[in-house]
């Protein structure tokens, strides 16, 4: 954040610097993993080597908010575990980024309970919704793929108004969702 404020206006070298920066920035993301529950398994997966999500520089894992710029919410959030989600993100570096990994961050999954948040992007901006229950690892890959590419070309996180907004992208399924085979029944 202060590089971009100490740059003059746009000239030839800013924008070359601009454009080294976004490069640098947008493959060494640190990812801070918020997992949970179940998706944190798929999360630890796709940090191994079957996967290697060090191919595409955001491997290193740190449980420092001061130390990370990509937040993985992986997992349901019970109303007593939001504040801390909270404070993990005010405590992000910026320029910061959020995965919501798996349908219950992203909705409450099938948690329709008082004690589930129903979507964490209610108390933090989402940048990328990863779907499934869990997500398979190429799926979150694809999801820190798509906000790399989004700092290639941007660089900065969007605003509105002054404020921090959500980029609300969805990563799309692999799958065609097929029919049931068979007819169901529910006896009364
Ligand atoms: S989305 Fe599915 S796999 Fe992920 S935490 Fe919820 S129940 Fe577990």
């Amino acid at each position: 954040m202060g590089l971009e404020a100490a740059l003059p206006v746009d000239g030839f070298l800013t924008t070359q610097l601009r454009h080294v920066m976004n490069w640098a920035r947008s493959n060494s993301l640190w990812p801070m993993p918020f997992a949970t529950a179940c998706c944190g398994i798929e999360l630890m997966a796709t940090a191994c080597s079957r996967f290697d999500l060090a191919r595409f520089g955001a491997e290193v894992m740190r449980f420092s908010p001061r130390q990370a710029d990509l937040l993985i919410v992986a997992g349901r959030i019970s109303i007593k575990t939001l504040p801390v989600l909270q404070r993990i993100y005010e405590q992000m570096a910026e320029p910061k980024w959020v995965i919501s990994m798996g349908a219950c961050a992203s909705t409450g999954g099938v948690f329709d309970t008082y004690a589930v948040v129903q979507g964490c992007d209610q108390f933090i901006p989402v940048d990328v919704y990863v779907p499934g229950c869990p997500p398979r690892p190429e799926q979150l890959i694809e999801g820190v793929m798509m906000i790399q590419r989004h700092i290639e070309r941007e660089g900065m996180p969007p605003t509105t108004g002054g404020k921090r907004a959500a980029l609300g992208l969805a990563v799309q399924p692999t799958h065609a969702v097929r029919p049931q085979p068979a007819g169901l029944t529910v006896g009364i």
